[in-house]
């Protein structure tokens, strides 16, 4: 391979180089192209759901503007970030000295006036990023960078603010002065979610999910994925690379989302009073996990989203693809309209569960709106003669 060969193959599109974020090429190909024009903006707001890459890419970005590239083999300087230089090395590992992440639990390390040390216990209980943390950032942000790059403060989270208006006021003072040689990254579900003075002072990136595709390369590459495991998962990740990685390296979600596909599918076969018996548990769990809840819902959207698919003969885009013979049958046996009134049902419910409506009338609602799944389609599954998994193994029974 000659020089350019090797300069080709680093910029061609399945190459990320040093980057760690999974997809996102746009959002990469612009803070690289800031970069090289040294036109790094002093604050970037970066917004898209949970999980699916921010703070990895404004760690990329920590990289990329402290990187000092490392030769390759071919004696070029590999593009920042390099992912290999010092630099880049201390913030993967996260002993960076001007790297600072900060979320509600961040300690607060009481070296700026107003500021007094907190305790761990303080740290676990505390749920907003505070004034203490704010001025933290001002002293730190004061400061020369300690290794001669520039001073990257991630703000992890940044829609959890203390209300009161002093810790938005106080960042609000540090972006309209931004210091020499200092990057502040906000990250948070949407602009909506912070005062527009601040939006108004950040370079907005906006991240959407990632194609499955990608994630399941990544799982791969990076994750050292068995290509099966590595399609299931990219495909219930819902575009947020972040969560397909946590399933990677925990075993029990695999067998959580099993147990959990299991109890809608039984669910949707039961009479009346089975389902208010669902409905009755969710409304218990909502009081403890909301979150929990508010995932089973997803879950239930993307099984009839998968019948629905089915119905027209989309197999290829089922998310749920260990079940796609059962579900296949259950496309089989429900109405035309089923599915999009399942769907809305849903909507709606989850919905009502945010507008803090009773959570035990709106499942309840929900499980009469729904409509039934065959018994003998769920029977089956139960007797292990359809889709039941094989220990570990994400063989497609139907194919
Ligand atoms: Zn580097």
């Amino acid at each position: 391979m000659t020089t350019a060969d090797a300069t080709q193959a680093r910029s061609s599109p399945g190459n990320s180089g040093g980057w760690q974020t999974i997809g996102h090429a746009a959002a990469r190909l612009y803070l690289r192209r800031a970069h090289e024009a040294g036109r790094v903006a002093h604050a970037y707001l970066i917004t898209g759901p949970d999980q699916v890459g921010k703070r990895t890419l404004a760690m990329d970005l920590a990289r990329l503007v402290n990187c000092t590239p490392a030769q390759d083999m071919f004696g070029d300087d590999a593009p920042p970030p390099c992912g290999s230089c010092a630099p880049c090395d201390r913030i993967s590992r996260n002993v960076h000295a001007d790297i600072k992440v900060i979320d509600p639990h961040t300690p607060i390390r009481g070296l700026s006036s107003g500021t007094r040390e907190s305790t761990p216990e303080q740290d676990a209980a505390r749920t907003l990023i505070s004034i203490g943390h704010i001025r933290e950032m001002q002293h730190d942000v004061s400061l020369n960078p300690f290794e001669g790059g520039r001073r990257v403060v991630i703000f992890d989270g940044a829609d959890r603010m203390s209300p009161d208006g002093a810790g938005w006021n106080a960042l609000l003072k540090t972006l309209e002065e931004p210091p020499e040689k200092v990057v502040i990254v906000l990250l948070a579900p949407s602009a909506d979610s912070l005062p527009q003075t601040v939006v108004s002072r950040c370079q907005l990136i906006e991240l959407h999910a990632v194609p499955n595709e990608e994630i399941e390369r990544g799982l791969i590459e990076r994750g050292g994925a068995d290509p099966e495991t590595a399609a299931q998962l990219a495909r219930l990740a819902g575009g947020c690379p972040g969560r397909a990685f946590a399933a990677l390296n925990d075993e029990t979600t695999l067998d959580r989302y099993r147990q959990a596909v299991l109890r809608v599918l039984v669910t949707s076969a039961g009479d009346v009073e089975e389902r208010f018996r669902y409905a009755n548990e969710m409304a218990r769990e909502f009081g403890r996990n909301r979150e929990l809840v508010s995932r089973e819902l997803e879950l239930w959207t993307s099984i009839w989203r998968d019948i629905l698919l089915l119905k027209h003969g989309a197999a290829d885009s089922v998310a749920n693809i260990t079940w796609t013979g059962s579900l296949s049958d259950a496309a089989a046996a429900v109405n035309a309209d089923d599915p999009r009134q399942a769907i809305e049902a849903i909507a709606k419910a989850a919905d009502g569960l945010r507008r803090n409506g009773m959570p035990r009338v709106v499942l309840e609602v929900l499980m009469l709106e729904l409509p039934v799944i065959p018994p003998e389609i769920v029977e089956a599954i139960e007797l292990g003669e359809a889709d039941e998994p094989s220990d570990g193994g994400w063989d497609d029974p139907a194919s």
